[in-house]
This record gives C-alpha cells, sequence and structure tokens, in this order.
C-alpha cells in the first residue's frame, strides 16, 4: 500500500489555511490552489499568522520550525499544476454543492489515477459529491474541527463506495498530521461531534428561550454534574452566535416551532445588540 506523501489543498480559506499549515507543520510538501493571484497573497498572510498563532499557543513550537513549515508549502492558482503530482488531495472549497461538484468533476481529469480525494465539507454528504469524482472507491469526508492545532479531531466518513484500502489511508495520514481520526462506519450528516453537539445546545437554548431557567444556571448544572470545562452557553460563545442562529433558524423555518422562538430569542437579545460570541467580546457572557 503506497503511502501518501505529496497533499494538495484546494481553497485557502479559514479552514484550507489551518489544514494547509498543520500538514506543512508535520513534515509534508503541501501544494494550495486558490481561484486567484490575489487570494493567494492572501493566502500566504494567513500562513504567517499561523506561524504567530502556533508560537503562541503550542509549546515547544520554534521560529525554525514555522520557518520550515513555511517553506514547505507552494501555491498555484492553476488547478491543473496543483492536482498533477498529488497522492491526497482534501478540498476546502465553499459549502455550495453545486460549486464542489463542479470542482470535482474537474479534478477527476487532473489528478493521477492513484489520488485520494477527501471533502471537508461539514453538512454535505460525501455521496452527494461521490459521483463526480469519476473515482468513488476513492473518494472520503475528512473533517478537521477550526482550531486544528488544538482541537486535533479528524472525522472520517466514507461512502458506501469508499474502498477500505482508502479510508486505511486516510486514518494514516490523519494520525501523521498530529489528528486523532474519528471513524465513522457510516455517512452521517453531522458526523460525530455536532450529532452531539447541536442537540445539547438545542435542549439548552429551548430552556432559556422557554423561560425554564437562565444561561448561567444552565452552564452551572452541565458543569458541576458532569465535570465537563464548559457549560452549553459557553460553548455557544464559542461557535459564535450567528452560526448557531443560522443553524437554529433553518430548522425554525422547515416548521419546528421551538427553534423558531429561540432563532428569534437569540436575535433579539444577542445579535441585534452586536453580541456575537467570544470574537466579539461578548455573547452570553462577557470576554
Ligand atoms: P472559506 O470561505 O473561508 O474558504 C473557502 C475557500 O475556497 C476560499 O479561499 C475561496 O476562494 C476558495 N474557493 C472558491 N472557489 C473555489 C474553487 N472552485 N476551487 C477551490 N477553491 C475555491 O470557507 P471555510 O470556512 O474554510 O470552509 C471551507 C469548507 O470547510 C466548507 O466545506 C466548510 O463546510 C468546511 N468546514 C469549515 C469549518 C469552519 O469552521 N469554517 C469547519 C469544518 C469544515
Amino acid at each position: 500500500m503506497s503511502s501518501i506523501n505529496q497533499v494538495t489543498v484546494l481553497g485557502t480559506g479559514i479552514l484550507g489555511a489551518q489544514i494547509i499549515f498543520q500538514t506543512a507543520f508535520k513534515g509534508f510538501h503541501v501544494t494550495t490552489y486558490d481561484i486567484s493571484d490575489d487570494l493567494i497573497t492572501q493566502a500566504k498572510q494567513s500562513f504567517s499568522h499561523l506561524a504567530e498563532v502556533y508560537l503562541k499557543e503550542l509549546p515547544g513550537t520554534t521560529r525554525t520550525a514555522t520557518q520550515a513549515t513555511l517553506d514547505r508549502i507552494s501555491t498555484t492558482s492553476d488547478l491543473s499544476q496543483a492536482c498533477k503530482e498529488a497522492d491526497l488531495i482534501i478540498e476546502t472549497a465553499p459549502e455550495i454543492i453545486e460549486l464542489k461538484q463542479k470542482l470535482y468533476a474537474q479534478i477527476a481529469s487532473l489528478a493521477p489515477e492513484h489520488a485520494i480525494l477527501a471533502t471537508n465539507s461539514s453538512t454535505l454528504l460525501p455521496s452527494t459529491l461521490a459521483p463526480s469524482t469519476g473515482r468513488q472507491d476513492r473518494f472520503i469526508a475528512l473533517h478537521f474541527a477550526n482550531t486544528i492545532w488544538i482541537h486535533n479531531t479528524a472525522e472520517i466518513m466514507g461512502t458506501d463506495q469508499t474502498s477500505r484500502q482508502t479510508k486505511d489511508k486516510v486514518i494514516e495520514f490523519a494520525k501523521n498530521i498530529g489528528m486523532v481520526p474519528i471513524v465513522l462506519n457510516k455517512e452521517k450528516s453531522g458526523y460525530v461531534l455536532n450529532s452531539l453537539l447541536i442537540p445539547l445546545l438545542n435542549a439548552a437554548g429551548f430552556l432559556v428561550s422557554e423561560g425554564y431557567a437562565d444561561p448561567e444556571t444552565v452552564d452551572k448544572t452541565w458543569k458541576i454534574a458532569t465535570d465537563s470545562p464548559l457549560g452549553p452557553f459557553e460553548i455557544y460563545d464559542v461557535v459564535g452566535l450567528k452560526t448557531a442562529y443560522n443553524i437554529i433558524a433553518t430548522a425554525g423555518k422547515a416548521g419546528d416551532e421551538k427553534s423558531a422562538r429561540l432563532s428569534q430569542y437569540i436575535k433579539e437579545n444577542y445579535l441585534d445588540k452586536g453580541k456575537f460570541g467570544i470574537a466579539s467580546g461578548e455573547g452570553f457572557y462577557k470576554y
């Protein structure tokens, strides 16, 4: 089984930049692609910023290590150049199904025959993208968490067409870049983490928006009774209230009345007052 040496990442946005930097930090040469030279310039700034973050937040990181990391990253806005030598292509393009399908149809003819394609999509099931890849046995979801250098899970989820060999190679790769592989047996929207987290955050939100308890009481209960370091509302503030609102409002629009009331509650009491969570200095709590 030939292992993965040459890695390409398509998309250099929030998650793309993190995956690129982490993979290079762990010794891989990474080719990165974005759709314009301006975005490539921005990406280089993101990599330099991540170098500073790693120095600050990862004990033991040296400037020599971060410089060597930057030297292992190459950039291009030419898709064919990006794909041609890859053993693994990780796609981190925007969460728009038609855009991803079109991209996979292009990669299908540009990537080497043996290359594995992996999507970092948070919400699309890999089976909705697999037919566009032209290599369903070598296509899989490899889903990273934001702030990858600290929250180092890699959720790995195949379709029923993904081969065992593809799964094994991707598990090995995830370990090689310092991730803890979280392997699903079959497709599930939300993978493991969001399948657990979203119902918890919803339940906490309903307790508050329906008037049963305040956020501090809910968090205190959860933390004392389960030894968890954070309560649900502290987690809301980390995730960001705009993202939380979007998810809950979607459920509300689909006809769930409690979700409609919760999304309205978050909008009126937080979003409309500029309280977006930790990133804005205030959400359910002040920072
Ligand atoms: P983003 O908008 O920050 O980045 C997307 C990048 O893709 C941009 O640099 C954009 O220029 C580029 N792009 C646009 N069209 C492209 C194309 N045709 N080919 C290649 N690249 C293209 O988005 P993001 O937050 O990094 O999310 C990217 C993917 O990662 C999504 O599927 C998302 O669901 C997933 N994800 C995001 C997070 C998160 O916290 N942001 C966490 C896990 C997974």
